[in-house]
């Protein structure tokens, strides 16, 4: 199956129906066609992934608002790695 590359190899879901797991689908962009971002998937290709980030949903970059320009910038919360970041507490027991 299709899998962007930089989508991170861990990351886990069911495959995008709108895409078909591609990540892309094709929009109209006012007469000519242009490949852009899934909007179901956020570009991962992958729907109901349990461990992805839940700021970028597992895409590993976010747009933010940069003076009125939307820029697409790495992921701080999960370092652009697109998985949600494993938090330490189950199996922390070194005692009190
Ligand atoms: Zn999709
Ligand atoms: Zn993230």
């Amino acid at each position: 199956m299709a899998r962007r590359p930089d989508v991170h190899p861990e990351l886990t879901g069911d495959r995008c129906s709108d895409c078909n797991g591609s990540g892309t689908v094709i929009a109209d962009m006012g007469g000519f066609k242009a490949e852009v971002d899934c909007s179901q998937c956020y570009g991962t290709g992958l729907v109901n992934s349990p461990n992805a980030c839940i700021e970028c949903y597992g895409c590993g970059t976010v747009i933010v608002d940069f003076f009125g320009v939307n820029v697409e910038t790495t992921c701080d919360h999960c370092g652009g790695s697109g998985l949600e970041p494993k938090t330490e507490l189950e199996g922390d027991s070194k005692g009190q």
